[in-house]
């Protein structure tokens, strides 16, 4: 007999990738461009050229022993040490190799520092709505995962019940701006408030309080709004970071854990992340896709189709009647479903081909999330039938 809760997260499926492989199903019954598919996050832009072009320099011109061999268990350290001066180079810090370990993608980040700080029973509060797989995480770890609601109004945080949800058993929280689902951005004066209750918190249960930050999206923003970078606002600050969003390369599996050395007790820290990587088997990072880095790892995916997206979902929903609180980043639109139950209306639109998420697994009822990184065209073409779900519950 296997581990049943491993055999019960094998059998169940994510909501998220029931509706995409439903999908896939529907494309072969009816046709690829019947289906308004918006239900999964796979980015819909090809990576910047200057990745393929990299990855060829590096296939034909590297050392193939070197390339494809086995990199340190924390990754290569010259890739460490470029993206340590990347990172440096745009939000003004002074890391070295020393502060990264390069993992599989945030999913792997994630895990990797949950197993690192969390211990059996400690809580780890997540604001919803959150990306669902972090209730997994944290549960892996031994962690219990507490659910603290944001404002619907914005999707910041709201400090009354995360002030109150912070006890002596939290050990973490973790933060995802911009967010998925909500595409919301955390403001410099949101992470202060963070900082500050934090501080507070961890004095006065005599330990440290961990802000776990999820960014594999921290580039994707629109209309010149920006991301702050969270380790200066609060010293026990952990980084996951991908460049599965911002390249493009979500299926090539490469990110990093980024621990300041302002972290307390940090080369206790450092080693912990590094020991739960070896723990979880995270070591070595792929290493052809660790190589592309020194020279793409600033780079991002074309942002335009995602910014036209967005204004053309966003501005079409609204004007037929949907709410939804508009995105500075990441995406996904996060709308209001037109009834209580979000299944019930992601059964509706199912009705009309097009594929939502509902939000209860996003920690929050009554939403459905809209992936928007697709073809304009397929927004275009779905338009209508957005149109026609609507006006079901505007007549009755
Ligand atoms: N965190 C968030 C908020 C995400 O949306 C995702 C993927 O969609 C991940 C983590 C996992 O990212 P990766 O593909 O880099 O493992």
């Amino acid at each position: 007999m296997p581990v049943k809760r491993m055999q019960q997260l094998g059998e169940v499926r994510s909501v998220i990738r029931e509706q995409f492989d439903y999908g896939m199903k529907r494309k072969q019954e009816i046709g690829e461009d019947k289906v308004f598919d918006f239900s999964i996050g796979n980015p819909s832009v090809p990576p910047p050229p200057e990745v393929t072009a990299e990855l060829v320099r590096l296939l034909t011109e590297a050392d193939p022993l070197s390339l494809h061999g086995y990199t340190p268990a924390t990754g290569d350290r010259a890739v460490r040490e470029a993206v340590a001066a990347q990172i440096n180079a745009v939000h003004g810090t002074a890391f070295k190799a020393e502060n990264l370990y390069m993992t599989v993608g945030a999913a792997a980040s994630l895990s990797a520092v949950l197993s690192a700080l969390v211990d059996r029973e400690e809580e780890v509060v997540l604001l919803a709505p959150y990306f669902p797989e972090y209730t997994v995480f944290v549960q892996t770890a031994g962690g219990v995962p507490v659910v603290v609601p944001c404002c619907e109004a914005d999707f910041q945080p709201d400090f009354e019940k995360l002030a109150e949800s912070i006890t002596e058993k939290t050990r973490a929280i973790i933060i995802n701006s911009p967010n998925n689902p909500s595409g919301a951005v955390l403001s410099e004066d949101t992470l202060r408030k963070i900082a500050a209750l934090l501080t507070e918190k961890s004095a006065k249960y005599g330990k440290t309080i961990y802000l776990i930050s999820d960014e594999p999206y921290r580039e994707l923003v629109y209309d010149g709004v920006t991301v702050p970078f969270v380790t200066p606002f609060y010293p026990a600050t952990v980084v996951c970071y991908s460049y599965s969003k911002s390249l493009s390369l979500p299926g090539e599996r490469i990110g990093y854990v980024l621990v300041p050395s302002e972290m307390p007790d940090f080369a206790a820290v450092y080693a912990a992340v590094c020991g739960a990587g070896r723990a979880l088997g995270y070591v070595c990072a792929p290493s052809l896709f660790q190589k592309i880095l020194p020279y793409c790892g600033t780079l991002t995916a074309d942002r335009a189709v995602y910014a036209r997206n967005r204004e053309l979902l966003y501005n079409s929903l609204t004007a037929m009647g949907y709410t939804a609180v508009r995105p500075d980043g990441a995406f996904y639109l996060f709308v209001k479903a037109m009834e209580e139950d979000a299944n019930a209306f992601c059964e509706k639109a199912r009705k009309h081909e097009l594929l939502l998420v509902p939000s209860d697994d996003f920690g929050i009822k009554g939403y459905v999330r809209i992936a928007y990184c697709v073809d304009t065209a397929l927004i275009e073409r779905a338009l209508p039938a957005f149109e026609a779900l609507a006006k079901e519950y505007q007549h009755g």
